[in-house]
């Protein structure tokens, strides 16, 4: 079998058994990315020598009998949000334009570490909002089971690079639901972390109390496996946590649910909800309940108000955030030529450098803050995501794992809902609940909707600080699935 096709685990395998090279998995990987680029369009920076560079030193460290992890020589795509000090950062920002960071992300640092081969920068929307790719200003990534349509948002690029068997994993991050609606969008699995389980140090903000850095592999396993690399206790970032947590790794090989209590939530399905992502949907819930689950339906009425609530505290944060990028900094900078002050220039950059909807974002969240406003819009959502966390706690008092569909929707075409922010947002029903919470929530695969043979996600939600029960969980529907299918569910990127 070609080296792209196979996992990161039997990668990682085949290199310490010296069976492989770092460089000969990354040329197999750079070749396939120079075939695909042109349709798929999932990176913004690759360069060839820099990631073969990269690969040598791997098999040298290898070579010298250092002792490094699982993934040691598998090569990565990584979100271009995360800084690092060999390849530009962009965050899919014109203001950003070729910016050079000065140092590596935490997250960068520990994949390096672990021997991981970074192959490129991938495509996202604009400082990661969107839920499609489309609002990137360097053109949007298409997904690689149907070149019309999108990978969803924000985490695109990376999505479609693993679909596309450009990479065996990838990073990306989730603030609404940004890597769990690519992966169901792209027929992965992505995973995001428990809130302050993996470090934000070095990525670009965009909603601090909400960003979370997470995997996606085209198996659990694959994500697990990447997950226990740069996860952990950051002293850098002070919302990280310094708790023990079980092997995300052992429970992905665990793959049983027996004896599992698991909650449909009540309030994700009906009108709204293409039927083929509903028919999946219950399969996968009967599925789980022939492993031996014991299903039971559960209420959380709040869920209903996490769109909103996420719309406020988003914007508010990001408009906070985003002010850093003042001309002065970083980046572009409009406008310098002696005659104007220093705020004209501020506001030619920031006019000719954002795109259209990190501007709305920036205005709605600068409202949202105002004096006279506070109380009504940010404290009033502050207080909704307050009684959301409640529900999750009552909720899992009662289950042990909340299940939903990962989207409303299988991919939508490019262009769709390019004009219409509300249709957009609305891609993110489902997700957005456990980023106010903070809680722990995955997406695999359940199978093809019937209507359009695309792609349909499975959401598994898990309490803080248990990230272990959504692969444990995830592993047991993947197998089954497999078993059942013959065979994984992406064996071939059907437009490729
Ligand atoms: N789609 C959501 C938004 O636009 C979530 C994005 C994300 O998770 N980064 O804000």
């Amino acid at each position: 079998m070609s080296l792209i096709r196979k996992s990161a685990a039997e990668l990682g395998a085949l290199i310490a058994a010296g069976e492989a090279s770092a460089v000969e998995v990354a040329e197999a990987h750079l070749d396939r990315m120079a075939e695909v680029e042109p349709k798929v369009n999932a990176f913004l920076h690759v360069d060839r020598e820099v990631t073969l560079a990269q690969a040598r030193a791997v098999d040298e460290r290898l070579r010298a009998g250092e002792r490094l992890g699982p993934l040691a020589g598998v090569p990565i795509a990584h979100k271009d949000i995360f800084t690092t000090a060999d390849m530009p950062t962009t965050a899919a920002s014109k203001i950003l334009e070729g910016w050079r960071p000065p140092y590596d992300a935490t997250v960068t640092r520990r994949l390096r570490e672990a021997g991981l081969v970074i192959l490129g920068k991938t495509n996202l929307d604009e400082f990661a909002m969107g839920s499609s790719t489309e609002n990137s200003a360097y053109g949007p990534t298409r997904n690689p089971w149907d070149l019309t349509r999108v990978p969803g948002g924000s985490s695109g690029g990376s999505s479609a690079a693993v679909a596309a068997y450009e990479a065996p994993l990838s990073m990306g991050t989730d603030t609404g639901g940004s890597i769990r609606q690519p992966a169901a969008l792209t027929g992965i699995v992505g995973m995001k972390p428990t809130y302050g389980g993996s470090s934000r140090y070095g990525l670009i903000a965009f909603a601090s109390s909400l960003d979370t850095p997470g995997p996606f592999a085209r198996d659990v396993l694959d994500a697990a496996l990447l997950h226990e690399t740069f996860s952990g206790h950051d002293p850098l970032d002070s919302t990280s946590i310094d708790a023990p947590v079980p092997s995300v790794v052992e429970a992905a090989r665990q793959a049983d649910v027996s004896g599992m209590r698991v909650g449909v939530v009540k309030e994700f399905g009906g009108d709204g909800y293409q039927p083929g992502v509903l028919a999946r949907f219950n399969e996968a819930v009967a599925l789980l309940e022939s492993l031996g689950a014991k299903v039971v339906e559960v209420s959380c009425p709040s869920f209903a108000t996490a769109l909103p609530a996420y719309y406020l505290i988003a914007p508010s944060e990001c408009s906070s955030n985003l002010a850093r990028f003042d001309a002065m900094r970083y980046g572009l900078r409009v406008g310098d030529d002696g005659t104007r002050s220093a705020e004209e220039v501020m506001a030619l950059t920031r006019a000719a450098g954002f795109g259209p909807e990190v501007k709305r974002r920036i205005m709605l969240g600068t409202y949202a803050l105002s004096s006279g406003y506070y109380d009504a819009y940010y404290g009033q959502a502050q207080k909704v995501r307050t009684v959301i966390s409640r529900e999750f706690d009552a909720a899992f008092h009662q289950v042990d794992v909340l299940v939903s569909p990962t989207t409303p929707t299988t991919a939508f075409p490019i262009g769709e809902r390019a004009d219409d922010p509300m249709a957009m947002y609305l891609a993110d029903l489902c997700t957005i609940p456990s980023n106010l919470a903070g809680n722990a929530a995955i997406s695999v695969p359940c199978g093809l909707a019937d209507e359009d043979g695309l792609p349909v996600g499975l959401q598994v939600m898990a309490p803080v600080l248990g990230d272990d029960r959504c692969y444990r969980v995830g592993a047991a529907v993947e197998k089954a699935l497999e078993s059942r299918w013959g065979g994984p569910l992406l064996k071939e990127a059907a437009a490729l």
